[in-house]
Parts: structure tokens; C-alpha cells; sequence
């Protein structure tokens, strides 16, 4: 393999945490656009209602023109030169508030920064002119009062003859609102970073799983692909119900098929001679007591001759039935020629002999059908038992040799 080694968990990390930071940032703008409006707009409201129930309480509350002379605002007759209405508003909404005679701030809350008071300066010309020349009201959310920035609402104080005189403002001082608005965002910003990190996280925790599990499939095929295949898969992996299971469960069944066509002989199903050598190597290192029995088919090639290769075959795997019956889980049995098995048994040669006397007389009485001939054959058996510490195969050539003086001696016979 060649070039950048791809992570699997960082693909599944930057798949979901990417559309989760855009689709939030797109939330979060949205969000941030429409809480501005409709926050923006429920000022507005309050300020506007906020001019208008100053003007009804002028209005309403005494009779007569607004003048104003000598620092003395009048209505009528009555001297209303007082702020404490303002104030009073201000106390309960937070809201500034103004009363203007022409364009000139006479009653207002609103100080700068050292405590002096706003009264004696003027409203900006824009506003004046849509105010006072035209009669309407103006709204601003950038408004300058005395170098401070507001976002304010200004109606107009009318005489007789609907003719404006003054006015009145309410607002509120710009970066009170943007500290508002900004806490606000800085709860949204919260919650979304929570979400994009609880999104990273699950996959965080799921991509760990997945990836420890085809990490153990990958070691798992790496020693098969090696030709180790002794070990099994993590049972864990072939209990998952997903996808990852389903390859757990063809990964071990394709080590159980490689072992059997590996150690085992494909026509007959025993041991081949490889995995016979194999296991005799174990119980030789285990310094187990063992007999080993050579067994050959007499006059095989006659079977051939007569009856032909395929029931041959069929004779072949009669007889490696009934073997592998006999010797059963007291050793094991192997092909290992074309019609010659080495059968080992973990016994003495004495318990061994009593196990061959059944299977020759079992091979003799044994009538193997094809199509509809009879096929019968008789075996003969050399035995050798194992010494302590002995290689295999001195004791694998005893018998051998035991064999071959059977074969001498008359076939279908048993030499120990
Ligand atoms: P003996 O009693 O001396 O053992 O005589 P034999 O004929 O059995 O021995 P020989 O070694 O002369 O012949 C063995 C025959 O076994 C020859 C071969 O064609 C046959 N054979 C080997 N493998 C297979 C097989 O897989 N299938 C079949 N049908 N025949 C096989
Ligand atoms: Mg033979
Ligand atoms: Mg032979």
C-alpha cells in the first residue's frame, strides 16, 4: 500500500462534526438576525408608547397651550416644570425620557458620563425637522443625544391647532441594548457548542467501537493471510448484530475451510500426512505413550483395474470411515499415501491390538456398493509403539517395517 494512510474515526469525526458546526452557525446567525428584529421592534413599541402616554398625561391631566418662559414651562395656567414623572419612568423601565421646547431639551433624565444633565442642548436637525416641521413622529435606532449614542422615539407636543411646540423622547442608551442582545447571543453560542461537542463525542465513542473491532478483524485476517490458523475470531465480533458481525462470521468460517483444506484430505476427510506430522509433533512434545498402526489396502491397484478409479474412490472412503470409527477420540488417523493410513492411538500396543483386531475384521466383513457390484478389500496392519523421548519417526519406520513383512508374510494380517 502506498501514499497517506487514511483514519477511519477522523473521516466519521470531520463527516459529523463539519455539517454540525456549519447547520449550527446557519441556526445561530438566523436566530441572532431574527432575535435582533423582533427585539429591535418590541423597543420601538415601548418607547413609541412610552412618548405617547406622556403626551396623554400632559394632555389629558391639565387644560390649556404649552409655553414656556423664563426657564418655566406652563400648561395653562400650571407650572409643570417638574421631572419627576421622568424620572419615575425611568426608575420603572430603564427607559430615558425628554421634554423639549422647540428643538432644546428642557426636562430630561439624561445625563453624561460626570452627572451633568443633557437639559440645554438641542435635538439633531433631522429630527426637528420631521418633528416639529412636519408634525410626525421619528424613530431612530441610531440616535445622538448630547455624544451618546440611543435608540430613540420622539413625538411631538402639540397646541391648539395641532401646531408642534416641543417635543417629547423616550430611548434607551445603545449599549445597554447591546449588552442585552449580546447576552442573549452569548446563551445561543453556549448551547451550540454543547451540541457540536456532545455530537462529537457520541461519534467519538461510537467510532471507538467500530474501529477496536475491525482492528481485531484486520489482526485476525493479518495471521491468517501469515497461515496461522489456529486462532479464533473474538466471539464479541461475531455476536454483533451489524455489518461488522457478518464479516466476524465469514472471516472465521473462511479460517475454519483454509484449516480443514489444509490439514485435512479432501476425499477421505482425515488428517493429510502434513497435519499427521503436525500432531505427532505435539505428543511427542507432550512425551505422551502412543502406538502407531500403518495400514495398507491389499491388491488396491486390482480395485482400480476392475472396477474402475471412481470406485476405487469409493472403497477409499468406506474404509476411512470405519478408521476413523475405531480409533475414535483415543488418537488420531491420517491419509498417508494413496491407499496406506498411519493411525496413531494414544494407548500401549497391547490395548492398540485389541482396537486393529476389530478394524481388520470390520474391513473384511465391510461390502462396499457400487452401482450394483460389491467391492470387498482386506487390510494389512504394522504396529509400532513409542519409547519415551523417541522421534516419531523411528517409530513411524517400525511400523513400516511391520507393515512390509505382512505384506510378505500374506497380507490381511497384523504384525506387531
Ligand atoms: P499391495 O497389496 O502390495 O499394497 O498392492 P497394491 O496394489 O495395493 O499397491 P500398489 O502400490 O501397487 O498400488 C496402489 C494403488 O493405489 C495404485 C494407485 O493407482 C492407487 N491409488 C492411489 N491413490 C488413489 C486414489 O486416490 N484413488 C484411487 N482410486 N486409487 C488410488
Ligand atoms: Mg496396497
Ligand atoms: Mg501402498
Amino acid at each position: 500500500m502506498s501514499g497517506e494512510r487514511k483514519s477511519i474515526r477522523r473521516s466519521l469525526l470531520l463527516m459529523v462534526t463539519l455539517p454540525t458546526v456549519i447547520l449550527t452557525v446557519f441556526v445561530l446567525s438566523i436566530g441572532v438576525l431574527l432575535f435582533y428584529h423582533f427585539y429591535s421592534q418590541s423597543i420601538r413599541d415601548e418607547l413609541a408608547s412610552t412618548t405617547t402616554m406622556m403626551v396623554d398625561c400632559l394632555d389629558l391631566t391639565v387644560r390649556g397651550d404649552y409655553q414656556y418662559e423664563n426657564g418655566i414651562l406652563l400648561k395653562g395656567n400650571m407650572n409643570i416644570t417638574d421631572s419627576t414623572m421622568l424620572y419615575k419612568v425611568k426608575e420603572k423601565s430603564g427607559i430615558d425620557t425628554t421634554i423639549f421646547w422647540g428643538g432644546t431639551r428642557i426636562l430630561t433624565t439624561i445625563e453624561d458620563q460626570y452627572g451633568v444633565s443633557a437639559a440645554g442642548t438641542s435635538a439633531e436637525k433631522k429630527v426637528t425637522d420631521v418633528v416639529l416641521g412636519e408634525g410626525k413622529d421619528y424613530y431612530a435606532d441610531h440616535v445622538d443625544v448630547d455624544g451618546t449614542e440611543y435608540i430613540g422615539y420622539y413625538k411631538a407636543l402639540e397646541n391648539d391647532g395641532n401646531k408642534p411646540v416641543g417635543m417629547v423622547f423616550a430611548g434607551k442608551k445603545l449599549t445597554l441594548v447591546y449588552q442585552k442582545i449580546l447576552r442573549t447571543l452569548l446563551g445561543f453560542v453556549l448551547f451550540s457548542l454543547v451540541a457540536v461537542l456532545v455530537a462529537m463525542l457520541c461519534t467519538r465513542q461510537y467510532s471507538s467501537g467500530v474501529i477496536r473491532d475491525i482492528n481485531t478483524i484486520n489482526h485476525f485476517l493479518q495471521t491468517i493471510s501469515e497461515g496461522t490458523l489456529g486462532e479464533t475470531l473474538d466471539e464479541r465480533i461475531r455476536n454483533r448484530k451489524d455489518e461488522l458481525g457478518d464479516i466476524g462470521i465469514y472471516a472465521d468460517k473462511m479460517r475454519t475451510n483454509l484449516q480443514k483444506l489444509v490439514e485435512m484430505d479432501a476425499l477421505t476427510a482425515l488428517y493429510n500426512r502434513r497435519s499427521g506430522n503436525q500432531m505427532l509433533e505435539v505428543l511427542v512434545g507432550q512425551r505422551a505413550e502412543y502406538t502407531a498402526v500403518m495400514c495398507d489396502i491389499d491388491f488396491f491397484k486390482k480395485v482400480n483395474d476392475t472396477y474402475g478409479h471412481a470406485a476405487g474412490d469409493r472403497v477409499l472412503t468406506a474404509i476411512s470411515a470405519q478408521i476413523r470409527e475405531n480409533v475414535g477420540e483415543d488418537g488420531f488417523a491420517s491419509r498417508w499415501g494413496g491407499e496406506e493410513f498411519l493411525v496413531i492411538y494414544c494407548m500401549n500396543l497391547e490395548e492398540t491390538r485389541k482396537r486393529i483386531d476389530k478394524l481388520q475384521q470390520t474391513i473384511r466383513d465391510l461390502q462396499v456398493r457400487y452401482g450394483d457390484q460389491t467391492i470387498r478389500v482386506t487390510m494389512t496392519f504394522g504396529m509400532g509403539q513409542s519409547d519415551p523421548g523417541e522421534s516419531y519417526e523411528k517409530v513411524i519406520k517400525r511400523a513400516d517395517e511391520k507393515l512390509y513383512v505382512g505384506k510378505n508374510g500374506g497380507r490381511d494380517q497384523i504384525v506387531m
